[in-house]
């Protein structure tokens, strides 16, 4: 394989959240850069005819960083998930080195509501990351405010963002962050919002103190989610310009 185009990358841990949910935590051998909220084309070589595995994850580490952050979910008979899960710490992978994307701050707005299924988060957390960075070094004068409504079915399923981004958004004031659970009679101990994702969504946008016309909407994951997260923004009156979109895959029907 020509490999010129490519980067070697190292899986240094594999966390765990349920057997299909699992953060890929891997190293590569230079600072690799992109713009926040991008996915990278990551991959494996095929055995059978030489030509690498590949498929976009968005990436929810910052950028300028040698180690990367993948949340990834296993997918039933997915042909490279399920190569991924059997690697073993240490091993190879690879990825293409433009990391691309259209899916990343819009910077005609003043305020930025986003919306995830379960590892829809990834990009957010790339950008949250991002901000929280340039602020401390003050090379961010002030702040766009965020919003981040993360649904899963179950309360671990959010993974160790949870802890992360509630324990951000308790701590500065340009971030807030809406975790909620689906099933929650399989997550007795969980008190935070109950419900999917666009339900609470409708909650917040009647909440929130973001101004409509000045605020930026992106959705993330899983295509129902999307569909259904975009009407409830255009009926609250977003204009179609103002609504982003990543799709993590396409439904059996189309969506
Ligand atoms: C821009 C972009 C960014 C993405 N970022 C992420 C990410 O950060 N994390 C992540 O886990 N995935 C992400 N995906 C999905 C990812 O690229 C793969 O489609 C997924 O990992 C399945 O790959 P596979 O080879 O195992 O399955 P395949 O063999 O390619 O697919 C098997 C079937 O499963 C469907 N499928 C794919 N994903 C799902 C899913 N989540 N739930 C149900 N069915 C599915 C496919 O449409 C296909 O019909 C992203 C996709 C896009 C387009």
């Amino acid at each position: 394989m020509d490999t010129s185009q490519y980067s070697r990358l190292t899986l240094l841990e594999r966390i765990d959240f349920s057997e299909e949910l699992a953060v890929f935590r891997v190293r590569a051998d230079e600072p690799v850069d992109f713009t926040p909220g991008q996915y990278a084309t990551l991959g494996l070589m095929n055995d059978d005819d030489d030509r690498p595995l590949l498929r976009p994850y968005s990436v929810a580490s910052p950028p300028g960083e040698t180690e990367l952050e993948f949340f990834i979910e296993r997918v039933d008979e997915g042909v490279l998930t399920e190569k991924l899960w059997a690697l073993e710490q240490g091993a190879e992978l690879w990825m293409r080195d433009k990391i691309v994307g259209r899916f990343t701050l819009d910077p005609e707005f003043r305020y930025h509501l986003m919306v995830a299924t379960v590892t829809g988060v990834g990009p957010y957390v790339s950008i949250v990351r991002d901000q929280l960075r340039a602020l401390r070094a003050d090379t961010l004068d002030a702040p766009r405010p965020m919003l981040v409504v993360h649904g899963a079915s179950r309360s671990w399923e959010l993974g160790t963002y949870l802890d992360e981004l509630t324990s951000l958004a308790d701590e500065v004031d340009w971030f807030e962050y809406v975790p909620t659970v689906s099933r929650p009679w399989e997550d007795p101990d969980w008190d935070g919002e109950v419900g999917r994702v666009e339900d609470v969504l409708r909650k917040c946008l009647d909440a929130s103190s973001f101004d409509p016309g000045d605020t930026a909407a992106y959705t993330c994951g899983h295509p129902q989610m999307i569909e259904n997260a975009q009407g409830i923004l255009r009926r609250a009156g977003f204009e179609d310009d103002a609504i982003h979109e990543e799709k993590y895959f396409v439904e059996p029907n189309g969506t």
